[in-house]
């Protein structure tokens, strides 16, 4: 149990979050929190008076709490939240505190991050923890967290208690920056899936097969995957999925371009063959450039390479 958790980033992910800790953690527990955003801070410390209280910076946020969690955009957020010298979490002394960074960004600045850490501070524990499951994961509480630590960590227990409080599986990955490692390959693959699918499903359409026909023949065949089940990105196919409600409330494209990026360079720097990489790139580059894409959910690649959506 922990007396005082914190917080910094409380954005699409972030909020939902903190919120499942502030409703789930045992009530004395405080929860510090900051995000650049001030109307994001007064929005939670408002709905949750006494339980949720403002951080006046990272630092401030660290210097309070034992435990803190970071949820930002990129790398150089991270940088800035952990590093900055007068604002960052590492501007005070933070030994003894356990650190988990849920941001997707590069394995190079998490080590970095770390690196940093353990040089400063010898008793405190920083951790990756990238998640899975999209913004409605994080409001049901399902989302994954894929955990850049071995099996045998001294902390694993502790972590794995905490962050089921905000969602559902916790795999330790095996060391440090694995957790990125394990979802970039991740999203990777599911990107690389919904590019295939878009491609196959209109082929089959075109010769003249109904889709539902065609979304059937995969679930049956051997190109069974659930971005054709539950993701299809063709409109009518699956009702929940983001396709069939105007590619809407999903995983936005730009955030797939993003995370894509990131694993084809590291696909690079570990000198992976990679050929799928570059077109894959291209793909959600020119997606997330289109007006007719940005915003919307990833799979909306399929109109993105001219499929048929009547
Ligand atoms: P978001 O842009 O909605 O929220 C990020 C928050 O961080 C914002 O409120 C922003 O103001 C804050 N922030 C930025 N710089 C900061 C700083 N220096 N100090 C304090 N706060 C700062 O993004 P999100 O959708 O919540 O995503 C967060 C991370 O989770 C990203 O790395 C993203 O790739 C990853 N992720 C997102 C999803 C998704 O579906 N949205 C799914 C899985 C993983």
């Amino acid at each position: 149990t922990y007396s005082t958790v914190g917080f910094v980033g409380l954005g699409a992910m972030g909020r939902p979050m903190v919120e499942h800790l502030a409703n789930k953690l045992p009530e004395t527990t405080r929860i510090y929190v900051f995000d650049v955003v001030q109307a994001a801070i007064d929005q939670l410390c408002e709905k949750y008076p006494g339980r949720i209280l403002k951080g006046s910076d990272a630092k401030d946020v660290a210097q309070k709490a034992e435990i803190i969690i970071t949820m930002v955009p990129e790398g150089s957020h991270v940088r800035s939240v952990y590093l900055d010298s007068t604002h960052g979490i590492c501007a005070t002394d933070i030994n003894g505190k356990l650190l988990i960074d849920c941001s997707t960004i590069d394995t190079a600045t998490s080590l970095a991050v770390k690196d940093h850490i353990a040089t400063r501070f010898a008793t405190a524990s920083f951790y990756d923890a990238p998640v899975s499951g999209g913004v409605v994961g994080a409001i049901d509480g399902t989302i994954a967290f894929f955990l850049g630590c071995h099996p045998t960590d001294a902390n694993l227990a502790r972590l794995t208690a905490l962050l089921s409080l905000m969602g559902g599986k916790v795999i330790p990955c095996g060391g440090p920056s694995l957790g990125l490692a394990a979802k970039l390959s991740n999203n990777y693959l599911s990107g690389i899936i919904a590019i295939a699918c878009s491609e196959a499903m209109d082929m089959g359409m075109r010769s003249g097969l109904d889709p539902r026909v065609l979304a059937q023949v995969f679930a049956a065949g051997t190109a069974q995957n659930t971005i054709c089940d539950r993701f299809n990105p063709v409109p009518g196919v699956f009702a929940k999925a983001p396709s069939s409600n105007g590619y809407r409330e999903g995983f936005k494209v730009q955030l797939m371009r993003k995370d894509f990026n990131l694993a084809v360079e590291m696909a690079k720097r570990v000198g992976s063959k990679n050929v799928l990489g570059g077109a894959g790139l291209e793909t959600y580059t020119g997606a997330m450039n289109d007006p007719r894409c940005r915003d919307l959910d990833s799979r909306v690649v399929y109109r993105y390479l001219g499929g048929n959506e009547e």
